[in-house]
């Protein structure tokens, strides 16, 4: 399940736009600074890689990595950043909707979350609006290597990653798979490549 070959094919502002080879994709999503360009560095290793994505005009877009030039690691534009007009959070919110929605070729919604802080509502709305429309999705818990600190709850990574799941509990049927990482460590990497490479074959 080892990433061999990446590179960066399209930037994309809607779903009719992105490639349509009909290769299978992952999409990676999360609140700004949850710690996906790391996590996807971490997965392609490949530090360039993944600034693509941060480049000016493009961190609202739908950025397509092709994989072992079969399938594609999808970055998709973080949610929940303050500085943000309302306006273009809006507008963020309706075009991932109808990617999610519309994509035939997604395979999985990587959903990332802090596990160093308690859980936000945000968040929780993500989830539970992912869950409600019945898209696949796997939990990836990042920053699992840091510490408690009094200021973020008190709690280690390993109690956030169990009230998060016990908050989501109700909006799916079945528990949605998750992973616990970190990019400073590589903790959870090779589980996440598997856990793709399992669902490209399912
Ligand atoms: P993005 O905005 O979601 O792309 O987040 P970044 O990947 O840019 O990371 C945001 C901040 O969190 C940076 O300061 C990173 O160094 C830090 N960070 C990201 N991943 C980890 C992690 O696994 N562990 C720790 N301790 N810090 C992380």
């Amino acid at each position: 399940a080892q990433v061999v070959q990446a590179e960066f094919v399209k930037s994309s502002v809607k779903t009719e736009d992105c490639p349509s080879d009909g290769l299978p994709e992952f999409a990676l999503v999360g609140r700004s600074n949850v710690g996906k360009s790391s996590l996807l560095n971490s997965l392609v290793r490949r530090k360039r890689l993944a600034l693509i994505s941060k480049k000016p005009g493009k961190t609202q877009c739908i950025n397509h990595f092709r994989i072992n030039d079969s399938w594609y690691l999808v970055d998709l534009p973080g949610y929940g950043y303050a500085a943000a007009p309302q306006e273009l959070r809006t507008d963020w919110t309706k075009f991932t909707k109808d990617y999610f929605l519309n994509r035939s070729t997604l395979v999985g919604v990587f959903l990332l979350i802090d596990a160093s802080i308690p859980a936000k509502k945000i968040d929780l709305e993500y989830a539970s609006w992912l869950g409600q429309n019945q898209v696949p999705m796997t939990l990836v818990f990042t920053k699992c290597d840091k510490r408690k600190k009094k200021k973020n709850g008190g709690k280690r990574p390993e109690e956030n990653v169990q009230d998060f799941q016990e908050l989501i509990r109700g909006f799916f049927e079945t528990a949605p798979p998750w992973i616990m990482t970190s990019s400073v460590s590589s903790m959870g990497r090779d589980e996440v490549l598997l856990h793709m490479a399992q669902l490209r074959n399912y």
